[in-house]
């Protein structure tokens, strides 16, 4: 049986109780919102895209411990990437979390802190939350390159 201690590694407490990049961007930054109703998570992604690159990003929403520290470790991941290396990163990010996704993902795209989410793979049902920000942004991303 898998731990509790894989499901809420240090790193994604942290994440949970010292969230980065929260609050809301203007217009013309892209808004785009997402739910697990499975679990009651909302995550909120505003996206500032500028010249090919992802210029900031703010997290609004509730929900449980992962998937908000999914959101905020989403959005340091993120920030300062070309829109090309963002959505590589989703893929490997949704491969990590055995999410079906078309192709192999690029192993050189390195995950660094989220591999700590790794071990929400062992609880099926968690998967959801981990991967709701992840939706969401590329969600924002869509609309922002539209
Ligand atoms: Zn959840």
């Amino acid at each position: 049986m898998p731990g509790l201690e894989d499901l809420y590694r240090e790193i994604i407490l942290d994440h949970y109780k010292n969230p980065r990049n929260r609050g809301e961007l203007p217009p013309p930054a892209v808004r785009s919102e997402g739910h697990n109703p499975l679990c009651g998570d909302e995550i909120e992604v505003f996206l500032q895209v500028e010249n090919g690159t992802v210029s900031d990003v703010r997290i609004g929403g509730q929900g449980c411990s992962i998937s908000q520290s999914s959101a905020s470790m989403m959005s340091a991941a993120v920030k300062g990437k070309s829109i090309d290396e963002v959505r590589a990163l989703v893929h490997r990010f949704r491969h990590m979390m055995s999410v079906e996704e078309e192709g192999e993902p690029d192993s050189s795209v390195a995950l660094g802190d989220l591999e700590a989410l790794q071990g929400v793979v062992k609880f099926p049902v968690r998967i959801k939350c981990a991967v709701l920000a992840w939706n969401t942004l590329t969600d924002a991303l869509d609309s922002a390159t539209a």
